[in-house]
């Protein structure tokens, strides 16, 4: 039918998206909760797709409660713990995310954030810039890749494109899920504490949510031990901070090399005055390139769908719908 497609799109700001789509749809923002509930109930009853712009936009029971007529909501970026995938589930709307188009990427930045924290480039750097090179060499590092073993904790896609960059810089590989991956051959642990005691460096890249809450605790980095040193490209979630910060402060791990954070963008000033920490404000997946290609995805799911297609990347909670 010629009728257009109310759309909206949830959450800060991004004019890519909101310039994505033809004129067969009409387009509505809403940057925040408020912006939400302060959109008129006639348009709130029209509105059939959101497409939700990053994880700081809560797409819970509560807001997917005011849009009746809702049929997919498309979520850009490949975690969603921000999203109600269940409740959505219940109501028979599908829930898209933007898995593979970022997997090399943010593997990419995990790798590149471990041998940063060993080989302490960061320090480096600043050394170079203060002219303190004339005066003497740089002091050796004590971490280096060389003589580690890496525990992934989780093997998704991303773990794997990292677990394949410790293959090609030959680093010895291991990893924990709650479930043994049939696409690897590295050794599975079906424990976090015993594999930490196996290794000196883990590489979070699980997601976010309840099962994962606070998994890197103040018992699996004492396991990890006094060379360990941690890698979070995942969520500030899975590891409990608060024991982070103590095990650093205490030499009961050597370094850790942080994308992401309990309640970002607040990182906790004693992480900001360590030394033996890099930390970043979760890039992972933050290039213009990727960018484009995570913002094509969200607006390709909401076309494919409205133009009577199945969904293109559905999660896994999402109710399988043919058309
Ligand atoms: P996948 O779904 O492909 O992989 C997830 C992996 O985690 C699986 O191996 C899964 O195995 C494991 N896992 C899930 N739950 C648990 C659990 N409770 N305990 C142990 N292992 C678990 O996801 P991706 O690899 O594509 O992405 C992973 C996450 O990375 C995203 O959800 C996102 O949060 C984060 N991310 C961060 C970015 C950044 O900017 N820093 C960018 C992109 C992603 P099993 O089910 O067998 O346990």
């Amino acid at each position: 039918s010629s009728e257009k497609i109310d759309l909206l799109i949830y959450g800060p700001a991004r004019p890519i998206l909101e310039n994505g789509f033809s004129d067969h749809f009409v387009v509505h923002t809403a940057e925040t909760r408020g912006d939400l509930e302060r959109l008129t109930p006639a348009i709130r009853e029209k509105i059939r797709g959101v497409a939700v712009t990053d994880h700081t936009a809560r797409v819970d029971k509560d807001s997917l409660s005011q849009l009746p007529k809702l049929e997919l909501v498309s979520s850009f970026g490949v975690g969603y713990d921000h999203v109600d995938a269940k409740y959505a589930a219940e109501r028979n709307i599908i829930v898209t995310n933007t898995p593979d188009v970022l997997t090399e990427e943010v593997a990419d930045v995990a790798m590149g954030l471990l041998i940063c924290t060993l080989r302490e480039f960061i320090k480096a750097d600043r050394y170079v810039r203060s002219g303190l090179w004339q005066t003497q060499n740089y002091p050796l590092s004590v971490g280096s890749l060389r003589d580690r073993k890496v525990g992934i904790v989780g093997m998704g896609r991303i773990g794997q494109a990292i677990a394949r960059r410790l293959d090609a810089s030959l680093v010895p590989v291991v990893y924990h899920t709650r479930n043994p991956s049939k696409d690897v051959s590295y050794k599975h642990y079906p424990d976090l504490i015993e594999m930490a005691k196996a290794v000196d460096t883990l590489m979070v890249i699980v997601p976010g949510g309840a099962s994962t809450n606070k998994m890197v605790n103040a018992e699996v980095l004492k396991a990890l031990g006094p060379r360990g040193v941690l890698v979070n490209v995942a969520r500030g979630s899975v590891v409990d901070e608060a024991a982070l910060v103590q095990a650093l402060k205490s030499g009961t791990i050597l370094a850790a090399g942080l994308d992401v954070f309990a309640a970002e963008p607040n990182v906790p000033d004693e992480l900001k005055t360590m030394q033996n920490v890099v930390l970043l404000p979760h890039i992972g997946s933050a290039s213009v390139v990727t960018r484009n290609a995570m913002n094509q995805l969200v607006i390709d799911n909401l076309k494919a769908w409205f133009s009577g297609k199945a969904p293109l990347t559905p999660v896994a909670e999402t109710p399988v719908k043919s058309r």
